[in-house]
């Protein structure tokens, strides 16, 4: 492994990649568990499909049409390798949360589970859609309670202990608006353990850490590309083999079928069943550019850049008086925190608008993770393999910057 100094320098240099930093000169972009910016790799080859390959897919026996298809295709199998899983378990769609309400929606109509369980810590992509699907479907909700920002193995040991089999156990692998990782590889055995299947909403884990989706416990995985460099309104959902012929479809039309008669229809097999409708093809090409640099970059080494200027900046936000910081001491790629004195949007616009650094405030779509903090609303930096240490150092003048200001 590289030094701190080593890999700070590998970075810098790709920083030239991203054309945004050319073009505002002087931005702190620390908002990444947003959307991350992208490379020129991606941009071309998005530009690169309209210019040459536009056509739809799965549909023309024509040469422009064939040409877009193997594009599509060949997406499929780059995400299926950077997951590290089979070509035929990866699902495009538009993003986590149409991955998550799809398989919620979809697993409530099985009417196999009983149960959905969810931590109270969740975007609300991965909590509303579990309540909302298991309400109408009459099944049971169970929101796990945390201490803090963290769930304990104990705690869904013992919840998981009482609960009705079988079920449903949704969890992010990051923590959104902490940075918590979870010990989802630990919960995953102890949910099968107890007969229920697992999601890992991936969102915030997959553009950070090395994933196998092969080698893991996880069911279903969702992510959405636009936190991995690729475009917005293109996503993911892996979904192993074996759940795919017992899972009914969630949108119902053109290409996902195999005969539409006048009572009834048949399904297509394997993922065409769950993406009905033109799909985004321009946003699964991206996504194939964007899995592709991040394989070039090494997933390992982008880990230990992004984990060293999250220690970075917990150490140089924690000495600012009146600040606290609501992340663990291990939170990896954010870090929240609110002033005593000074509202999270007036701190978070002060920074924007004066000092040229983005970083978001508010609930982060995580009202209950709010809620159990006692709090309404914080700032979230969050880093990504662009940002640097000046960046960091600048966050920290920034902030002490606008306490001099404000008060
Ligand atoms: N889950 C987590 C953990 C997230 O951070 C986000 C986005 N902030 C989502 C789900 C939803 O992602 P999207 O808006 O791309 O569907």
């Amino acid at each position: 492994m590289l030094s701190t100094d080593a890999l700070a320098d590998k970075f810098l240099r790709l920083r030239g990649d991203f054309p945004v930093f050319r073009e505002n000169p002087g931005l702190v972009y620390l908002d990444s568990a947003a959307t991350t910016q992208k490379p020129e790799s991606v941009i071309g080859s998005i530009v690169d499909f309209y210019e040459k390959s536009n056509s739809n897919v799965h549909r023309g026996v024509y040469p422009l049409a064939e040409r877009a298809t193997s594009l599509y295709e060949n997406s499929r199998r780059a995400v299926s390798v950077f997951l590290d899983s089979s070509y035929e378990e990866v699902i495009f769609t538009k993003s986590t949360t149409e991955g998550l309400n799809m398989l919620a929606s979809s697993l409530a109509g099985t009417g196999v589970y009983k149960t959905f369980a969810v931590p109270v810590f969740e975007h609300h992509s991965n909590f509303v859609p579990w309540q909302q699907y298991a309400k109408r479907n009459g099944l049971d909700f169970l929101p796990l309670p945390v201490s803090g920002v963290e769930l304990s193995i104990e705690s869904v040991r013992r919840v998981l202990s009482q609960i009705r089999a079988p079920f449903v156990f949704a969890v992010t692998g990051l923590v959104n608006s902490t940075g918590y990782r979870t010990d989802f590889e630990e919960i995953a055995e102890l949910v099968h353990n107890h007969g229920g299947v697992i999601a890992l909403d991936g969102a915030q884990l997959i553009p950070h850490e090395r994933f196998s989706f092969r080698n893991s416990e996880i069911d279903f995985l969702a992510f959405s590309g636009h936190k991995l460099l690729a475009e917005t309104g293109v996503g993911c959902l892996l979904m192993k083999k074996k759940f795919q012929e017992e899972i009914p479809p969630f949108l119902f039309g053109g290409e996902m079928v195999n005969w539409v008669e006048e009572s009834d229809t048949s399904f297509a097999e394997g993922v065409s069943k769950f993406e009905g409708g033109t799909p985004n093809i321009s946003g699964a090409i991206s996504l194939k550019a964007a899995v592709e640099y991040l394989e070039t970059v090494d997933m390992d080494l982008l880990e230990a850049h992004v984990a060293n200027l999250t220690d970075l900046a917990r150490q140089k936000l924690s000495a600012i008086p009146g600040l606290t910081i609501h992340s663990p001491e291990n939170s990896h790629a954010i870090v929240m925190f609110t002033h005593e004195k000074i509202h999270s949007h007036d701190l978070s616009e002060f920074l924007g608008r004066r000092l040229n650094i983005a970083v978001r405030s508010g609930h982060h779509c995580s009202q209950l993770q709010l809620k159990s903090l006692g709090l309404t609303s914080s700032c979230r930096a969050s880093f990504y393999l662009y940002n640097t240490f000046e960046d960091v150092g600048r966050l920290a003048e920034g902030i002490e910057e606008a306490v001099r200001w404000f008060l």
